[in-house]
């Protein structure tokens, strides 16, 4: 039998191309056998390279659609709120009852008490939250949050400093000399699907690859020359200590900072301490970040000297109390060594998107134009980005996300724009994957209403008044695109939905009708796809595409580089910032006069840090990282994903010893937030004083509350970062053997 058959149909078997994309970082082809309408059976891409070849997840997803636990109808709680007891009801009567919390609570408090809670779910165009969103609106609209999850520290970092979040493409790491992976680990988290193929094929050519992270992740096992472990929470020390090597021993490219940059004299003034008496040295910063000071010597003179060099940053380390920091520094070095918008450089970035090459999405945003009454006026473009953030950014939302279980539990008391009474939790794991998760079950059980739209009985799910079951996206059809945005890709429906479940897009739909509105009369999912996603972009073919669900929106024959016009003719091709230049010191910044958002990137001690008083009682730095065996909480249940990974702690033999642990024993981790229990791993992989736990465990409390599921945010504190961003890595906890 042929592997290569796209949608061709073999005697009773049909194999349908398809894309996956988990909110994973990866966006990889699946082919998807059926016969007489059930999956038997999931390949991936074996064509020509470059391939999209899928993951563990991708390729177990046929034990996801027909997983026994998978919820097939409408339920209704018959239990306490979070006991987890439902009954089964019909979809006319559970949409009937949203419909009549909805109008219910929006005639009583306001339709600012409806608080709609969202995330991306799959990355894709029609089945994300935007339908809910369009019927919400309708309704007379909502409150909800804003600020990324994932990536808000990098946004603010690289919009202040290059105004745009362009990245080059992953094959032009091929092209460097030097590449530094600085809290970056792709065998685990993808970071673009092929980014480990491409490592593979640097670590062939002997291009030096340095990873920097305070884990010996399968990334440095795998690739590295070198693993430089790091205190958490202290990357922009170490960067600000390699500028301070490279300015000392005059080794920076200076016609490339005179000429496209901005505030490099008063960055090297700050580095040098002439700013505040203190040189940022690399002594100065090894006891901060622990590294030796040799070593960033080191690194600091092979980066500037070995051009093109890649610093790649991973989102962990911004993902701390002031990331936007780490992200800035990262840029900055990477304008001192002139690798911005060189092949092989790269521009500290970890590629993400350049939003003027996002046709698709564009176009599925059109679903939502219907305005929010209650959340007016977004920002018009990045130039009033940084500013409106600041303020609170009530273009998306009113509430920052790291501060929603606060906002659910205090409301007006709180200092929050509402009392929050009806929670709608579309494409997300609420409480699950929410700081101080403790905290958020509490606003949860504040609620009047909660409504959520789930596969399996998720905390979501377990929490919610009504469940509304949504189909796999192998169940329906939908337009996805690679992270970097170099494809787009066709999600092709495989199978008819199982039981009852209906996408996103079907269940906005009855519920407008429910609640009266006309406007999705008429619209289909294939409709829409084919007339207002597809249609207007630069894909000439709808047929074609769904027939060859790869569209490359660059050639697959040559890179990518990001920022290679602005470099060459930049007369004509300002950067997007205000000066038109890279930002090593941005007035936007200096306007909002927010210390803990300098002009030109710092060193910040952060709170929970090693230095806090509090680490007296709660010595452990906590990071937690994105596990193989699930896309954030999606899979927990399948078995064959359990067997890939152990959810346990990683902690390192001198902090095991000293508290009689030994691998394998169950531990307690605690602070004064909440409890977790689970497995340890003592390893040399993770730096002393430093623990990690994989994310997106199942939240189950015993009835003391603690988490027997051994994930961590109960332990995470729903502090935002400067920039609103969400601080998953700042943390202090103690660890005892039970
Ligand atoms: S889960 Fe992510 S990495 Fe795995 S196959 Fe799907 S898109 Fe690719």
């Amino acid at each position: 039998m042929s592997l290569n058959r796209e949608n061709q149909e073999t005697g009773e078997e049909k194999v349908i191309t398809t894309m996956c994309n988990s909110h994973c970082g990866g966006c990889c082809m699946l082919k998807v056998h059926v016969k007489e309408g059930v999956i038997t059976y999931i390949e991936t891409d074996d064509g020509d390279e470059p391939q999209l070849r899928a993951c563990v997840k991708g390729r177990a997803y046929r034990q996801r659609v027909y997983a026994p636990d998978r919820l097939l109808y409408p339920l209704r709680r018959i239990g306490e709120r979070g006991e987890g007891k439902f009954e089964r009801i019909s979809w006319d009567e559970a949409l009937e009852t949203v419909a009549g919390e909805v109008r219910r609570v929006r005639d009583i408090y306001g339709p600012e008490a409806i608080f709609l809670q969202s995330s991306a779910g799959d990355i894709v165009s029609l089945n994300g939250p935007l339908p809910i969103v369009k019927v919400l609106s309708l309704a007379g609209g909502f409150s909800t949050s804003w600020g990324l999850f994932s990536f808000e520290q990098g946004i603010y970092g690289e919009l202040a400093t290059l105004g745009s979040l362009d990245g080059s493409s992953r094959d032009d790491i091929l092209n460097s000399r030097m590449i530094l992976l600085w809290a970056c680990d792709p065998v685990s988290t993808v970071a673009h699907t092929n980014t480990t193929w491409y490592l593979a094929q640097a670590r062939d050519k002997g291009i030096k690859i340095i990873v920097i992270d305070p884990r010996y992740t399968d990334t440095a096992a795998t690739f590295s020359d070198q693993w430089i472990p790091i205190t958490p929470g202290t990357d922009s020390a170490m960067m600000i200590a390699m500028a301070h090597v490279i300015i000392r021993e005059n080794l920076q490219d200076q016609k490339f900072l005179d000429t496209y940059t901005v505030g490099f004299d008063p960055f090297k003034t700050y580095v040098m301490g002439d700013e505040d008496g203190i040189p940022k040295t690399p002594q100065w910063a090894e006891t901060i970040t622990s590294v030796p000071a040799s070593t960033i010597e080191a690194l600091a003179r092979e980066y500037a000297t070995t051009k093109p060099a890649a610093l790649i940053t991973g989102i962990a380390a911004g993902r701390t109390a002031f990331g936007e920091q780490y992200h800035r520094a990262a840029i900055t070095l990477a304008a001192m060594t002139g690798n911005i918008g060189k092949s092989g450089g790269t521009s500290g970035l970890r590629s993400w998107m350049s939003v003027s090459m996002l046709p698709a999405l564009k176009k599925g945003v059109l679903m939502m134009d219907v305005p929010n009454p209650v959340v007016k006026g977004p920002p018009a473009d990045f130039k009033t980005f940084l500013p409106a953030r600041a303020k609170g950014f009530k273009g998306i939302g009113n509430v920052v996300t790291a501060k929603v279980p606060d906002a659910l539990l205090r409301g007006k008391a709180g200092g929050y724009p509402a009392d929050y009474k009806l929670l709608f939790i579309v494409n997300t794991n609420y409480p699950n994957q929410y700081l101080n998760l403790n905290k958020a079950v509490e606003g949860l059980k504040r609620m009047e209403f909660v409504v959520t739209l789930e596969q399996f009985m998720t905390p979501a799910a377990k929490w919610a008044d009504i469940v509304l079951p949504t189909c796999t996206f192998l169940e329906k059809n939908d337009v996805t695109e690679s992270e970097r945005l170099t494809y787009l890709g066709f999600q092709n429906k495989c199978i008819e939905p199982l039981g009852e479940s209906k996408s996103q897009f079907q269940i906005a739909k009855e519920m407008a009708a429910k609640l009266g509105f006309p406007h999705f009369d008429g619209l289909t999912e294939e409709g829409i796809l084919r007339d207002v996603v597809v249609k207007g972009s630069t894909i000439a073919d709808y047929n074609h595409f769904k027939q060859k669900p790869v569209y490359r929106v660059y050639p697959s024959d040559r890179p990518y580089v990001a920022f290679s016009k602005q470099i060459e003719d930049p007369e004509n091709h300002p950067f997007p910032t205000p000066s038109g230049k890279i930002e090593i010191y941005s007035q936007q910044l200096a306007d909002m006069n927010n210390p803990d958002l300098p002009p030109i990137p710092k060193y910040i001690e952060s709170w929970e840090g090693p230095n806090d008083p509090l680490a007296k009682r709660f010595p452990l730095q906590l990071i937690t990282l994105h596990p193989k065996r699930r896309a954030h909480t999606q899979g927990e249940t399948l078995p064959w994903l359990r067997e890939t990974q152990l959810q346990g702690i990683q902690i390192n033999p001198v902090d095991a010893m000293s508290r009689g642990i030994a691998g394998g024993d169950r531990v307690k981790v605690y602070n004064d937030r909440g409890t977790t229990m689970l497995p340890a791993i003592v390893t040399k992989r993770i730096k002393p004083g430093v623990v990690t736990i994989p994310e997106g465990a199942w939240y189950d409390p015993d009835e003391d509350g603690v988490d027997r599921s051994g994930g961590p945010n109960v332990l995470t504190k729903d502090e935002p970062s400067p920039g609103g961003g969400y601080v998953t890595n700042t943390c202090l906890v103690q660890v005892v053997k039970v």
